[in-house]
């Protein structure tokens, strides 16, 4: 007797790439972990129940940009003249449909809006005050710009600004260039998703769009793979990193890890890049490489438990 093969969903999230350990102290690691974990669960709850991998990504994302400790919603850093601007993006797999938002001021969790971009507009990408009138027609939540500032955020924009006064290019200590979120997942009717939320990049200047927002740079899902990227915007753009994982994993039958791998350290650092990514196959294999010292990232998938993890040496 044939029985159809079950599928066991997976999600998988991240937090952002390029976080080194005298960058967090103890008590931020653990709310970090617990945000992941968090995000898991919530997401994963929904695969069990039987709703679609969108579904999941959505809400691993929301979980994450409510929380102060990654770059988007809620603790995007700050833009070179003091704000904080977010973009955001949705794709699903199955139909190949997207949205995106970029420049947004007053999106509580622009994942939201990208999503709505997709399922309620004739477009894809939605930016500044249209993508914020596009959000108040449809109910968005709003909120003001006060709500993503965070004191740390603040202390890395100051930080940058001080060492571009003094010509200086060493890393801002305390990190910020890291903390983008996203997620992937796979449902049980095997199909994949991906979303990607940021405030981009610290300094950012003259309305620049990162990778996150852009479909196939840092944000991309078909029927064989989806990848959610974050770290150095402008090289996931050039090397259209996401889609270049996936259409390895399509059209050169190539492992999800090895197609991840090629694109996240070999082809961004070769140009000069730096960052990770997530990115899940259609049977259930999945990668997280980066080329930085920690990648905040987890999996949740059969045996229920999320798995969290920072570091190099974590599995
Ligand atoms: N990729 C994001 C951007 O360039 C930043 C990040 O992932 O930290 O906007």
């Amino acid at each position: 007797m044939s029985r159809a093969a079950v599928i066991e969903p997976v999600l998988l999230v991240h937090g952002g790439a390029g976080v080194r350990r005298q960058d967090i102290d103890a008590g931020s690691e653990d709310e970090i972990r617990g945000a992941l974990a968090q995000a898991l669960r919530q997401g994963h709850a929904l695969l069990q129940a039987g709703h679609g991998a969108l579904d999941a990504v959505t809400a691993a994302v929301v979980v994450l940009e409510d929380s102060p400790h990654f770059n988007a919603g809620r603790g995007a850093v700050f833009t070179h003249d003091g704000r904080n601007e977010m973009d955001a993006a949705v794709m699903d797999g199955a139909t190949l449909r997207a949205g995106a938002v970029a420049n947004l001021e007053h999106v509580r969790n622009p994942v939201l809006l990208a999503r709505a971009v997709m399922e309620h507009s004739p477009h894809v990408m939605l930016a500044g005050a249209g993508a914020e009138t596009f959000a108040r027609e449809h109910g968005i939540a709003l909120a003001d710009p006060d709500y993503f500032r965070t004191e740390l955020r603040w202390r890395q924009w100051q930080e940058a600004l001080r060492r571009e006064a003094s010509g200086s290019n060493e890393d801002t200590p305390g990190g910020d260039r890291f903390g983008t979120v996203g997620a992937v997942a796979l449902d049980v009717h095997g199909h994949l998703a991906a979303a990607t939320s940021t405030g981009g990049m610290t300094g950012k200047r003259w309305n620049r769009i990162g990778d996150s927002a852009v479909i196939g740079a840092g944000t991309y899902a078909d029927s064989h793979c989806a990848v959610s990227g974050t770290g150095w915007g402008e090289f996931y753009i050039r090397t259209a990193a996401a889609h270049a994982i996936c259409m390895r994993v399509a059209h050169m039958r190539q492992s999800v890890h090895d197609a991840a791998e090629r694109v996240i350290r070999g082809e961004i650092p070769e140009l000069g890049g730096s960052g990770g990514a997530i990115a899940l196959a259609a049977d259930g294999t999945f990668a997280m490489p980066f080329n930085t010292a920690g990648m905040f990232r987890g999996r949740m998938g059969a045996d229920g438990v999320p798995h969290v993890a920072i570091w190099k040496d974590e599995p």
